[in-house]
């Protein structure tokens, strides 16, 4: 049987898009005059009430300009701003689909993102518009579709426009034609696109529908937002939350800019993580809580600056993205007396799967917590068969906020799911009597580099590429001293190719060239004669981790 949520289950509207809960409902506990959105570094503001009327605007404006259609996608590369949220919630809006990207990837990963979502438009900022202008080339998406935010204004002669004069372009161009927002199915239209490797393989759209998101937001909202405010936490009203994870990715994404504008908090909203400045930030604004991944709890726990700020705002911080250790959650303690929660979640569950409750913090410790509200889990054996409580196995999902599949990729959905629609995570759990959840190892290929998912495949492809490279397989490190993981290269050299420090060096400077720089192999290159492979000739990750631990813990 099943584990199920052992929290009430919700109701869960059918008929009601993401625009519409978000920004459409009623029964708001707040005002819209509320600030919802603050830059960090200029205090420039959006309340809950412009942030409505700024993204209508949009939205009429990409229907009015270029025709926008119901499932159209605009792609975003750009670092965090307070203006991306209004073109997001815009083109939803307008019945689109969001696909966001890391504004580090360099041209080639850019345009394979842009080809393979079908793109019809790319969200950037000045700073990265060399790179998106090649990438839009290579994928033949032309220039006058990509939009600008930042201080710039148009660029008549490439036909780039600044983001603010879309929204105004409903005035010239016959305004309220467009007046009214799409009819989305819930259940089958596409919210977001995200790009991840899954359990295998390269990056692939995962499709999320407004029905997913719509659940992962009233369910992360039960959990974090009215269970905390009951216990005197999180209040809609004054609590203010730090914005440093990045929008690109499903956790800032969700519990950053989503669950902020339905909750009522205030969003501070850093470009990208500094310590200095997250500092800053938090005693300027008053900063109550932050969702961070756990290199940022190292560095509340260590980062010399900490001492010369007032936190005493700082109420909870929630680590998630990648493992948590107990003794950083006691570390934080120690230094700051602010509780450290952990949670857990992929890009195919919306965000949210499992979150420690507050009034419980202290108690399982290394737990991520409990399973959301109206989810099922099973934890499966390598025989096929469910674990008895306590034991390990690969944890299978089924819940209103599991992606439906990847994007135009029937093989791999048809892999990811079990026959009676459990999502196969790829992850090793244990659960105790308590309906604690605790994430114990990894059986997929993924790496996370503070937080950031490296798929190995993409790295082997990059190496192979190499003339003087005969075979490759990246797995992850540990590198404890920086709380994550950190991708290594074993590397088969051509005949005749002397393996050197020199040339581990040379190659590792060829990568990281091609790739964005969350992808470098921090872990260094190791020479080998051969890498393992099955007899299908598919490569055995799991032989080099475990050799590479066995290494780890001798030395
Ligand atoms: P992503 O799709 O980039 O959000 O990556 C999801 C993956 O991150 C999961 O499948 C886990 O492997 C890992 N992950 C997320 N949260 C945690 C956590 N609290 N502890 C350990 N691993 C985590």
């Amino acid at each position: 049987m099943p584990y199920s949520s052992t929290f009430p289950p919700l109701d869960i509207p059918d008929g009601v898009d993401l625009w519409t809960l978000l920004l459409g409902h009623k029964h708001r506990d707040f005002p819209p005059t509320k600030e919802i959105l603050t830059c960090a570094e200029t205090g420039r503001s959006y309340s809950w009430a412009d942030l409505r009327s700024a993204s209508i605007e949009f939205g009429k404006g990409l229907k009015a300009l270029w025709g926008w259609k119901k499932g159209d996608v605009l792609a975003f590369y750009t670092p965090n701003s307070i203006d991306t949220p209004i073109l997001t919630l815009g083109a939803l809006w307008a019945g689109g689909t969001v696909s966001p990207a890391n504004p580090l990837y360099t041209v080639d990963e850019l345009a394979f993102q842009l080809r393979d979502s079908g793109a019809k438009g790319l969200v950037t900022q000045p700073a990265n518009l060399a790179t998106a202008l090649a990438a839009a080339q290579k994928a033949r998406l032309p220039s006058d579709r990509i939009i600008l935010l930042g201080p710039h204004r148009d660029d008549p002669s490439s036909g780039i426009r600044h983001f603010s004069s879309i929204r105004s372009s409903t005035s010239s161009t016959g305004g309220d034609r467009h007046a009214q927002p799409a009819r989305v199915h819930p259940r089958t239209d596409l919210a977001f696109l995200v790009y991840s490797s899954g359990t295998t393989g390269l990056p692939k759209g995962v499709c999320l529908t407004h029905r997913n998101m719509v659940a992962n937001v009233l369910q992360a909202s039960y959990v974090e937002g009215s269970q905390w405010r009951s216990r005197g936490g999180a209040d809609g009203q004054g609590d203010t939350q730090l914005g440093v994870l990045p929008f690109f990715h499903i956790y800032g994404l969700t519990c950053g800019v989503l669950m902020s504008v339905y909750e009522g908090w205030r969003l501070v909203v850093l470009e990208r993580f500094d310590m200095e400045r997250a500092l800053r930030a938090i005693e300027r604004y008053r900063v109550t809580f932050a969702y961070v991944p756990p290199p940022v709890v190292l560095a509340f726990s260590k980062h010399p600056a900490v001492e010369a700020y007032d936190l005493s705002s700082l109420k909870v911080l929630h680590s998630g993205a990648a493992p948590l250790t107990r003794e950083l959650t006691e570390a934080v303690w120690n230094r700051l007396k602010v509780p450290v929660k952990q949670g857990f979640g992929l890009s195919e569950t919306s965000a949210v799967v499992c979150c420690q409750v507050v009034d419980e913090w202290g108690k399982f410790m290394g737990s991520v917590g409990k399973l959301m509200p109206n989810m099922e889990a099973r934890i499966v054996g390598e025989d096929g068969k469910e674990a008895e409580e306590g034991e390990s196995g690969e944890l299978w999902l089924r819940g209103p906020n599991v992606f439906p599949g990847y994007f135009k990729n029937p093989e791999r959905t048809k892999d990811a799911f079990s026959s009676d629609g459990f999502f196969k995570t790829g992850d090793v759990f244990r659960r105790d009597k308590h309906g604690n959840f605790y994430c114990v190892d990894r059986l997929k290929e993924l790496i996370k580099y503070n937080g950031y998912p490296v798929p190995p495949a993409e790295l082997e492809g990059v190496l192979i590429g190499h003339k003087e490279v005969a075979d490759a397989c990246v797995i992850g490190v540990e590198d404890q001293a920086n709380a994550t993981e950190v991708p290594r290269a074993y590397v088969v050299l051509r005949d005749g190719i002397e393996a050197s420090e020199a040339k581990a060096q040379q190659l590792a400077d060829w990568v990281a060239n091609q790739v964005a720089p969350h992808k470098k192999l921090r872990g260094g290159i190791r020479f080998v004669d051969q890498v393992p492979k099955s007899p299908s000739g598919k490569v055995l990750r799991r032989v080099m981790r475990e050799q590479a631990r066995k290494e780890q813990r001798a030395s």
